[in-house]
């Protein structure tokens, strides 16, 4: 027997009903306020996840799905979606466009990660990325939607959010964090001695209880924001305000990518054990460049398929469609011509096997199906169809033709 890969797993019946509702509900609402769809590879160049998720990061250093192909080619099965959606932005010349963007995208994403609850190798984001709209309205907007996606999908949260600040004002308060940092060193865990180096402001977000207990006390980024940055942050406040959104704020909601600049948010669930993130995003002015576009704002976030799957309200189940079927060989082929024209407008189940009407009941319940509709003996001497409708109970013997 050839079993699925480590850490992949198939879908099928609850689970695969869920993640189409979860793709369904999350499209329709993205499509309502102005998003349209993006297609785009699984496999990029290695060199795509390497400039834009940052080499210092943990996807890029430890959990990339990298190979040689058979052109020699270093390529990399896409561990996030955000790189290839702007890559495709780039590639397709919209940033020359003085015109406003957005998309929305979902599929698999792979991290070569050593396979643990809740975390796949193949999982699954839906996410959305809105380019050449500057303006923080845009960052409410977007967090609106994710909001408006959660409540149709019965999910609770919490919304937690930050600036990360700009050019201008981020790199003197990493030159502050740093100084800190380097007084604290020998206390921290071995990643984030490293990241003091690599990617300091990791270390804000770091997992290790002991050392966010030693970082009560470090700079904060939300009293050193430029002009700019901070009256961005009080305008996104004042909006989730006004539309009666509740936050809160995490000075250490750092994200793990490189790219983020201004806004960065986080919805997080408190019912699947330990508080985790189920959907986070944020601002990148500074992505579409990185990939040689040309400078150009930009705002997404993605919602992890696999972390809401078990929190999602499924709708109830209504009965649909019409089962057929016949009591005797001879009337089986009938069926079909009734079926076919049926189809064009219902679900129609058709069994093959001749029966008897109680064992026929039972399959059409088996089916979920709204109404049964047999051809018995007597049926078939008159060219009729017994029809009953299993919510109503009302049954009726009318011709074939009239059905
Ligand atoms: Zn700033
Ligand atoms: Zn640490």
């Amino acid at each position: 027997m050839i079993n699925p890969l480590k850490g992949m797993k198939d879908l099928t019946f609850d689970e695969s009903q869920r993640f189409v509702h979860i793709i369904t509900t999350a499209s329709t609402i993205a499509k309502r306020y102005g998003y349209s769809y993006i297609e785009t590879p699984l496999l990029e160049q290695t060199a795509l996840f390497k400039r834009s998720v940052g080499e210092s990061s943990d996807i890029v250093g430890k959990e990339m799905y990298q190979f040689i192909d058979k052109g020699k080619n270093d390529v990399c099965l896409r561990p996030e979606g955000t790189a290839g959606v702007v890559r495709a932005f780039v590639s397709a010349k919209l940033d020359r466009q003085p015109l406003k963007y957005k998309f929305y995208y979902y599929g698999p994403m792979f991290r070569y990660e050593r396979p643990q609850k809740g975390r796949l190798r193949e999982f699954h984001q839906f996410g959305c990325e809105s380019f050449g709209e500057g303006s923080v309205y845009e960052d409410f907007t977007i967090i609106s939607m994710i909001k408006d996606i959660f409540d149709a999908l019965g999910i609770g949260y919490d919304i937690q959010i930050n600036s990360l600040g700009c050019p201008a004002c981020m790199p003197p308060y990493r030159d502050d964090l740093v100084a800190f940092l380097s007084n604290i060193k020998e206390e921290l865990c071995d990643d984030c001695k490293r990241r003091i180096d690599t990617n300091p402001i990791r270390v804000l977000d770091c997992k290790n209880k002991s050392c966010q207990a030693k970082l009560t006390d470090s700079p904060k980024l939300l009293s050193q924001l430029c002009q700019e940055c901070d009256s961005d942050f009080e305008k996104l406040k004042k909006l989730l305000d006004d539309a009666d959104i509740n936050y809160s704020i995490d000075t250490n909601l750092v994200r793990g990518l490189d790219y983020y600049s201004k806004s960065a948010f986080e919805f997080v669930s408190n019912e699947i054990g330990a508080q985790s993130a189920i959907a986070g995003g944020g601002r990148y002015d500074k992505l579409v460049e990185f990939l040689d576009g040309k400078p150009t704002p930009a705002v997404g976030y993605a919602i992890g398929i696999e972390r809401i799957m078990e929190l999602v309200t499924m709708p109830k189940v209504e009965r649909e469609g019409i089962y057929l079927g016949a009591m005797s060989q001879e009337a089986i082929d009938m069926l079909f011509p009734i079926a076919s024209r049926k189809r064009q407008e219902q679900k129609v189940t058709v069994e093959y096997a001749p029966k008897g009407l109680k064992a026929h009941l039972k399959s059409a319940d088996r089916a979920g199906a709204k109404s049964i509709a047999i051809i018995g003996e007597d049926e078939l001497k008159d060219g009729k169809i017994w029809v009953k409708d299993l919510e109503t109970k009302e049954e009726k013997v009318i011709t074939i033709k009239e059905f």
